[in-house]
């Protein structure tokens, strides 16, 4: 098979899947590989070799975390496959992709139908305007019932959902499908893995069921498709091209949804699919142009995904294998060559991009030239991570607000050895490089390493691939909610003294601080206001670091101090005895001096939840709610769903997943985000001091 170096934009496709957890996202995915591939060898979910779950973490779990990205080919059409996770913990993540992907192929099991994270996914991508497909799999299997999904697709998700195929054959005897569009059945092959099939005309026991399908899907058609009804009323038919470019113009505007079906495992009707990528969802050219903003003026700027416009790239996932470390882009407009000089506006830096890889399955190609439209991952990157802008250095943009959430969750984590604690800090840095929800520090006091992230099964995730992939050994504790403490009100002139006089040479240092209130974009702000030579400046910077790391540590209640001003006004110096140490341990004096003068105020994440359910259950879901101190702010409608958006403390969401699922039969999802930090209840604090 011959690859095109450089395809047209109209033929490109940057596609997303998605499902519910063993829907068989996996197996379709592989199967797209295996028949687009390049002498790629099928495997088996089952045995846990499927190709794009590449860390051994998701293979184990059977989940998708990682969003690595895959490109294949498909007639002339090129289809980058964007890797999207599915679960809650990793909002930020799933927002991320849904960002930098144009179309979605939904995929649900023929047996289980919609299930509670199907309608999650579902309405994130509603939330972002992604045209989708969908795909019934699993229709081999005992139970499954193709015209049910459908039925389910409109009314749990409030879609319009077209069947553009019906199967052949049920269950055991599940064989292939008809194509509605051409009028034919196909059948597949079983000794061929499904790479060779058969057409024929539809059998006469089934002409009613497919004029009746084929009726509808017309008529729905002209319903959600002005040109369509004015053709039809015109003609009164419908050649197949009308029918494809009035299903290709009703996905894009997002009215109505082309169904597939077959059984990715038994091989039948990813081929079918495939063509359906090509025929239904957006090129880059069918989504609306990128905006962002000027990194100085704020000014609203427009990107047109063309390559003759300044180039602007998103980098959407960072990771690092066996060939150093990748960041994954996407470029919006403009295009790229290796050795071009860009500038990162987040953190005002230049970058050289070394070289450009196109990522395949189960290798990658070395790119001259990246255009508008393109998924690459590059090689040279230092300063860029995950959400950030990459843009030409003449005309800067930022696309997204590099603002990522304070995390809320943490664990204490002990290495056996000090081989296991070099494996840990190792791993720890490369971890935090990945993924920017995730920090860790040690502890001083306690000699610990802390770990913190988004929520349990992120920090669960991560743990195991430090113990697992970068083979640590370690004692690790349980999650425990991040408190923040503040002060209540501001204090000035607090002195520190560090003075030590014990023969030889001594310490000698005094600082003196004030202390105020400060909600900014740091949790701490620092600044110097000495004047003079009372501290001289390369000892301002260590009462500066101290400062920052005493209060990361926690000051008086042990957890992290945050919404403070902190200003050094004066000071003393000894021209011998002073030294960096000698600051620094005046100045944590000072500091914990004076946040005990000032008094704390602990404070609790506070998260913002979505929960999906529907209509029968928001009665118990709400009330549920409302015991975790929920405070309700709005109840609103998606497709057929209500959406209930709160506020709660963390605290209280231990073990809501399973309560959730308890209480509505699994049929309500929910999502969550940290939002704030707010004072805890009286009573909370107490028995959080016990
Ligand atoms: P994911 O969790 O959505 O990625 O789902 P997987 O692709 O891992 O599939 C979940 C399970 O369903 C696996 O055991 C698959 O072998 C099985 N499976 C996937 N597709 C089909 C299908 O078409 N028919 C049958 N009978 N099983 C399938």
């Amino acid at each position: 098979m011959t690859i095109p170096v450089s395809c047209d934009i109209r033929h490109k496709r940057n596609i997303g899947i998605m499902a519910h957890i063993d829907g068989g996202k996996t197996t379709v995915t592989e199967r797209i590989l295996y028949y687009t591939g390049k002498g790629y060898k099928m495997g088996e979910v089952d045995q846990g070799t499927a190709t794009m779950d590449w860390m051994a973490e998701e293979q184990e779990r059977g989940i998708t975390i990682s969003a690595a990205a895959t490109t294949c080919y498909w007639n002339d059409f090129q289809i980058n496959i964007i890797d999207t996770p599915g679960h809650v913990d990793f909002t930020a993540e799933v927002e991320r992709s849904l960002r930098v992907l144009d179309g979605v192929i939904a995929v649900f099991c023929g047996v289980g139908g919609v299930e509670a994270q199907s309608e999650t996914v579902w309405h994130q991508a509603d939330k972002y305007h992604i045209p989708r497909i969908c795909f019934v799999n699993k229709l081999d299997r005992v139970g499954s019932d193709f015209f049910r999904v459908v039925g389910e697709i409109k009314q749990r998700l409030g879609a319009v959902p077209l069947p553009v195929q019906i199967p052949f054959g049920a269950e055991e005897h599940h064989r292939g499908y008809v194509d509605l569009v051409r009028s034919v059945v196909r059948v597949f092959d079983a000794d061929s893995l499904g790479a060779t099939f058969e057409e024929f005309p539809v059998p006469d026991d089934l002409l009613g069921d497919v004029r009746r399908w084929r009726e509808h899907l017309i008529e729905t058609l002209a319903e959600h498709v002005d040109p369509v009804m004015e053709k039809y009323v015109h003609d009164h038919h419908l050649s197949e091209d009308d029918i494809r470019s009035g299903l290709r113009q009703g996905t894009l505007a997002n009215r109505l949804t082309p169904v597939f079906c077959g059984a990715a495992l038994k091989n039948r009707g990813i081929q079918g699919l495939l063509d359906g990528i090509c025929d239904y969802l957006p090129s880059p050219l069918d989504v609306p142009p990128v905006v962002g903003h000027h990194p100085k003026t704020n000014e609203e700027i427009v990107r047109k995904p063309s390559n003759d416009e300044p180039l602007t790239a998103l980098a959407f996932k960072s990771a690092a294998d066996e060939h150093g470390e990748l960041t994954y882009l996407r470029i919006y407009a403009g295009h790229m060559k290796p050795g071009d000089r860009l500038h990162n506006p987040a953190v005002g830096k230049r970058e050289t991009v070394n070289r450009i890889w196109r990522m395949h399955a189960n290798d990658r190609e070395r790119l001259d030239l990246a255009e508008t439209g393109d998924i690459v991952a590059v090689v040279g990157l230092k300063h860029t991570t995950t959400g950030h802008t990459l843009c030409s250095v003449h005309k800067p943009i930022v696309l997204e607000k590099v603002e990522f959430p304070q995390t809320v969750i943490h664990m204490a984590i002990e290495p056996k050895s000090s081989a296991d604690k070099e494996r840990l800090l190792d791993a720890l840095r490369r971890l935090a490089r990945e993924d920017p929800t995730f920090e860790w520090r040690t502890d001083t006091e306690a000699g610990q390493i802390i770990i913190s992230g988004m929520g349990e099964l992120h920090l669960e995730v991560l743990k195991n691939r430090m113990l697992r992939d970068f083979r640590v050994d370690a004692k690790v504790g349980r999650p425990r909610v991040t408190y923040r403490e503040t002060i209540r009100a501001p204090v000035a002139g607090v002195e520190g003294r560090f003075v030590r006089q014990t023969g030889g040479r001594g310490q000698f240092a005094v600082v003196v601080i004030d202390i105020e209130p400060h909600v900014g974009e740091h949790p701490v702000v620092f600044e110097s206001r000495i004047r003079g030579g009372a501290i001289p400046r390369e000892y301002v910077h260590a009462v500066e670091q101290s400062i920052h790391d005493a209060a990361a540590g926690g000051v008086v209640s042990g957890y992290p101090l945050i919404n403070v001003k902190v200003t050094l006004t004066d000071g003393q110096t000894h021209e011998v005895d002073s030294s960096d140490l000698a600051f620094a341990a005046a100045a944590s004096i000072a500091l914990h001096k004076g946040v005990q003068e000032a008094g704390v105020r602990l404070l609790e994440p506070l998260m913002k939840v979505e929960t999906v359910t529907p209509e029968e259950y928001m009665g118990v879901v709400s009330a549920d709610l409302t015991t975790r101190r929920a405070d309700i702010r709005e109840i609103t409608h998606r497709g057929v769903a209500r959406v209930v958006h709160c506020l709660v403390p963390l605290a209280e969401m231990f073990g809501y997943a399973t309560k959730l699922r308890s209480l509505t039969q699994g049929r309500a999802s929910y999502a969550m985000e940290p939002h704030d930090f707010v004072e805890v209840p009286q009573e909370v604090y107490e028995s959080l001091l016990i």
